[in-house]
């Protein structure tokens, strides 16, 4: 299909708090950005319907500034079914086998795309972001949970099921701290941001009430003995998942995404080299920081968007 000028798409990122919606250019150009909550205690009837009122005020808003809204792409969290535009499972928002593109293309009545948001974040960092240039990626995004998508060629890899990427589900302390997934010893439970606030606080004896993943690692930078005991571990277990990571995939870049990738040298300095210990006949990949910030899901949405339109 061509495109005129004046051509956006529609992008949303649905997370568990909020919706992250743009108007997007062909070039990857934000014209308008808005925020929603997401209401998710609401259940997930309510959640759809917020995403398809927003989408639609997105559409209008695109066509009084004269833009033509030509197609529509959602990312979620959660097990996504691409191919099939079905989120079949999603925590955070209480999806079970949710038709969501089909429910937004019958709304909207423009062809739809659905992601994974972490899928699309790392499919915007490939394209957009930190990784360009690369054709072989793994985007990394530790946060409250730690998830991961596989690049290639500027395809996210989906898996069978929709649900490639669960990287902080690598087992990697078997018999360690319980996990939300039910199991022990999961890289997330150790390396996420809430397990590394979670750790620091268990283990300071007058410890402060709450502390944030990020004050753990500056208290690391300043020498603190207890935070860079925690912020340690941390380290060594993303560097195991990563080293996993990189057996799987041999990649070129890993690009490092979500909040804790923000600790900057702090982080990249000391994972960089546990990571090299870890190596034997691997070849090691570039290890960088995101680039486009909680705007890469938006932007992935509007990439799968875009090659909908591509293929019709
Ligand atoms: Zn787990």
């Amino acid at each position: 299909m061509r495109l005129r000028d004046g051509t956006v798409v529609v992008a949303l990122d649905v997370g568990g708090t909020g919706i992250k919606c743009a108007l997007i250019r062909p070039d990857g150009a934000v014209v308008h950005s808005e925020r929603h909550p997401t209401g998710a205690h609401r259940g997930a009837e309510a959640v759809v319907d917020t995403i398809l009122t927003v989408a639609e005020g997105l559409a209008a808003t695109a066509r009084s500034a004269g833009l033509t809204p030509a197609a529509l792409g959602i990312v979620v969290p959660g097990i996504v079914d691409q191919a099939r535009g079905m989120v079949l499972w999603g925590a955070n928002v209480g999806f079970r086998d949710v038709p969501l593109r089909k429910l937004a293309a019958d709304r909207l009545g423009l062809p739809t795309a659905l992601g994974h948001d972490v899928r699309a974040g790392g499919l915007a960092e490939a394209r957009l972001g930190a990784g360009q240039d690369t054709e072989h990626l793994l985007f990394v995004a530790i946060g409250t949970g730690i998830a991961a998508a596989h690049v290639v060629a500027g395809t996210a890899a989906t898996g069978a099921h929709g649900a490639a990427g669960e990287f902080g589900h690598i087992l990697i302390r078997p018999g360690g701290p319980p996990c939300g997934c039910g199991r022990s010893g999961c890289l997330e439970a150790i390396a996420s941001a809430s397990a590394v606030a979670r750790r620091y606080t268990d283990l300071a004896a007058a410890g402060p009430a709450v502390i944030t993943a990020a004050e753990v690692a500056q208290r690391a930078a300043a020498g603190e003995e207890l935070a860079t005991r925690v912020w340690r571990e941390a380290v060594e277990a993303l560097a195991d998942g990563l080293a996993t990571g990189q057996a799987l995939f041999d990649v070129e870049t890993v690009v490092l995404g979500g909040g804790l990738a923000q600790a900057g040298p702090g982080l990249f300095d000391p994972l960089r080299s546990e990571l090299r210990d870890r190596l034997t006949f691997h070849r090691e990949p570039r290890l960088v920081p995101a680039a486009l910030g909680d705007q890469a899901g938006c932007l992935g949405a509007a990439l799968l968007a875009l090659d909908q339109l591509e293929m019709s």
